[in-house]
């Protein structure tokens, strides 16, 4: 019988105002922290961090990161880690930042720290990172021997940052139970290695029964400012939940749809919780999922301000050969999607994608939703 695995972080720490405790929790890990971050995160935190990294004695060391975690920047930054002799990497920022900080410091073998400034995806937990294109087309999974020692969220800063990123977020965790579902249901293994543990299996059902009951209100939190329970409940359920949910429950067909999708000129400029939404959406499709249980994720996904139909990400059905190419890169050899309960060809996913916009728009128009509109991609 395969073995079960679960992996998590050493530390979690959310609540607002949490940045203040930064400098405190990074002293147990190390005496020379890197600190990486772009231009407009660091502004916004820079003196909470400074003044909370002086009281524990600790020099500010940071260097300003692009837009994605390409190859490059992965090794720029372990030539960094040796020049400046650290002995921690701290990521302040979105999803891009954090992978590329926990393949450095994993390649400069020193300690590593997850400090998202928005609960945009659930990347921040897991021990894996994800490596882009300078463009920001998929190339490859990165897998390492242990999570980040400390992942740490402060949700006035959630509650600051733009409600896109909250949504974002939204659309990421929601794929993480139905990918963990139909793992279960199959023989696949998860990202961690090994069959999905039943704790893994709770986290991510707790993560969507969050999501349906508080992110609505949690989105109206994020557009007046404010912390509130709900938004505490979402930001736990897409950094945590959603991060122990996928790594640890699996991923199927939901994110080897959202990589196809990255090769889609049309869809660039879309958040990564934005084209997984696509890809729930159409996992849903392929499965044969309950008509319901189809409509009431769309209605719900489109009130979340999340696209579920292929004009939202810039495509249609007459994009037929990007389609083909979605699901051709959906379905290569070692893609998650094979961990779905049933063989999945790449024909299956293309006919999925193309009943995707139908439906939708049949759902919204009988729901009295608005109507998609196209995404342009910049
Ligand atoms: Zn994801």
């Amino acid at each position: 019988m395969a073995i079960s695995v679960l992996y998590s972080p050493a530390r979690y720490v959310q609540g607002k105002g949490a940045m203040a405790d930064l400098g405190s929790y990074l002293k147990g890990l190390g005496s020379n922290p890197l600190i990486v971050s772009d231009e407009v995160v660091w502004n916004i935190v820079k003196e909470t961090v400074t003044t909370g990294f002086t009281k524990e004695g600790l020099e500010v060391t940071r260097v300003p990161f692009g837009t994605y975690a390409t190859p490059k920047a992965v090794d720029d930054l372990v030539e960094t880690i040796a020049s400046g002799k650290h002995d921690v990497i701290v990521a302040i920022g979105g999803g891009s930042a954090i992978d590329a900080v926990k393949a450095a410091g994993h390649l400069a073998g020193i300690r590593w720290a997850s400090v998202p400034t928005a609960a945009s995806s659930d990347a921040p937990t897991s021990a894996l990172s994800v490596i882009y294109t300078e463009e920001g087309e998929f190339i490859e999974y990165r897998f390492f021997p242990h999570n980040p020692d400390l992942v740490l969220i402060d949700t006035q800063l959630v509650a600051n940052a733009p409600v896109k990123f909250l949504v974002a977020g939204v659309g990421d965790a929601l794929a993480t139970y139905l990918e963990a579902r139909a793992t279960m249901r199959g023989q696949g293994l998860t990202m961690a290695g090994g069959r999905p543990t039943r704790s893994a299996m709770a986290l991510a059902e707790l993560s969507w029964d969050l999501l349906w009951e508080y992110a609505l209100p949690a989105i109206d939190a994020v557009a007046s400012k404010t912390v509130t329970p709900a938004l505490e409940a979402v930001v736990e359920a897409n950094t945590l939940l959603s991060g122990l949910g996928f790594e640890s429950g699996g991923l199927a067909a939901a994110h080897a749809i959202h990589n196809g999708l990255t090769a889609a000129p049309q869809t660039h400029g879309l958040t990564h919780g934005q084209k997984v939404n696509i890809g729930s959406l159409t996992q849903l499709i392929l499965e044969g999922a309950p008509t319901h249980e189809i409509e009431d994720f769309i209605e719900f996904t489109t009130k979340v301000g999340l696209p579920n139909t292929l004009t939202e990400i810039g495509l249609s059905n007459e994009h037929t050969a990007e389609l083909r190419a979605v699901a051709e890169a959906a379905t290569v050899e070692g893609e998650t999607i094979h961990a779905m309960p049933f063989p999945v060809t790449a024909d299956l996913v293309f006919d999925a994608l193309l009943a995707v916009e139908s439906i939708s728009r049949r759902v919204r128009a009988e729901r009295g939703l608005p109507e998609p509109v196209l995404h342009v991609a910049p």
